[in-house]
């Protein structure tokens, strides 16, 4: 016997009784099938819905060759008459999601002619990709009219046309489809062949958000958000914008522009911290003019910076410049002996310390682990 599709015939029933059918072992738990249910079947893009039927847990539901099968963590008897009760949240939500794709998907077919040929709900967003390049600066507008579906609460039809009807009934389909098709109406908004499950009126999406479009194949994909999960983004980027206001003492409404002028004062100043730190180097390099070998710790130079003072320093000091940036136990090192040869000394400190590092003959960079006072006694031998 078929199993009744209570999801079709009211989709906001919470609750359902119904008998059991079959309860077979599965790979895990148990398959069970019902004469009705309310448990939507994974299908046409949209995830399955979780619940209890009686004592059981609902773990997934699937259909199979016209059946559709309760995967449950325990068995029921057949025969036995058993509530099933939908998780309402995840439902709502699934539907809020997949109702308002219709809405945005509908919208991009009639302006531009572009299809939905790829629909993904993942757990925070949803992406739809489409086969045209959606003009990046209509998306403000493409929102506002998926919007404007909302505003106007439109019954959403979802019906099976008869045979003859069907072939007057304009829809988009991924493929060319036989009777009989299911088809789901947003009135002048979309029309589209569908097995999903949606809200009754389009009031309840509640909000669309488009978060994003990036370019993707030969078209785009569109990263958009329905519902509670579109409130809970917004409320989220708000929170995160009242942070970036209270930082930059800037409105709401204006922290972007204060941003843009924090990054140019950043950039000003790293070109004057730059600066400052390269003529304190040479002063630094200066100090050691004609003092032969040089061993020099410094402290937080960066790898450009430690470079450029073990540079400055063998230029001017007539030997080997040696140059440690760090503290403890952990060193960057440097070392240059320009026309000399530098293999000597890093054997004895590979001997003596953990050293690691490489260069060109007379050039030497890497890491070690010693102590100031242990390099420079090394250093002294
Ligand atoms: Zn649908």
């Amino acid at each position: 016997m078929e199993t009744r599709r209570l999801f079709y015939e009211d989709s906001h029933l919470t609750e359902f009784t119904a008998t059991v059918t079959a309860c077979d072992a599965a790979e895990t738990g148990w398959a069970v099938q019902l004469d009705a249910t309310a448990f939507y079947p994974e299908g046409g893009g949209q995830a399955c819905d979780l619940g209890t039927i009686g004592a059981a847990k609902v773990l997934d539901v699937q259909e199979k060759e016209g059946k559709i099968l309760h995967f449950c963590d325990q068995q029921l008897e057949i025969g036995q008459t058993v509530t099933g009760r939908i998780d309402w949240d995840r439902r709502f939500d699934l539907m809020q999601q997949h109702s308002g794709e219709h809405i945005v998907s509908g919208i991009i077919c009639s302006r531009y002619g572009f299809h939905n040929v790829g629909f993904h709900v993942g757990s925070e967003m949803m992406e739809i990709d489409f086969d045209g390049p959606v003009p990046q600066e209509e998306l403000a507008l493409i929102e506002q009219l998926a919007n404007e579906a909302v505003w106007k609460n439109l019954p959403i039809r979802c019906w099976y046309p008869s045979e003859a009807e069907l072939p007057t009934v304009p829809y988009r389909s991924k493929k060319r489809l036989e009777y009989p098709v299911r088809i789901v109406q947003v009135p002048g908004f979309d029309s589209c062949a569908c097995c999903g499950v949606h809200v009754k009126n389009t009031g309840e999406i509640g909000l669309i958000k488009i978060v994003s479009c990036v370019k993707f194949h030969s078209g785009v994909r569109i990263e958009l958000t329905c519902g509670r999960r579109a409130l809970k983004l917004t409320q989220g980027i708000f929170e995160q914008n009242r942070l970036v206001s209270q930082a930059f003492s800037a409105k709401m409404m204006e922290t972007g522009t204060a941003a843009q002028k924090m990054n140019q004062q950043l950039s000003a100043e790293k070109l004057r911290a730059n600066t400052l730190q390269t003529q304190l180097l040479r002063q630094t390099a200066r100090g050691y003019e004609n003092a032969g070998n040089v061993v020099h710790f410094e402290e937080n130079l960066d790898s450009a910076q430690l470079r450029e003072l073990t540079d400055a320093i063998a230029r001017v000091c007539g030997g080997r410049a040696a140059v440690f940036s760090g503290s403890g136990e952990s060193w960057s090192i440097c070392m240059l002996h320009p026309g000399g040869d530098l293999s000597g000394i890093i054997s004895a400190l590979k001997e003596a310390f953990p050293t690691r590092g490489g260069g060109k003959p007379g050039t030497f960079q890497g890491t070690i682990q010693a102590t100031r006072q242990q390099i420079e006694e090394r250093f002294a031998e």
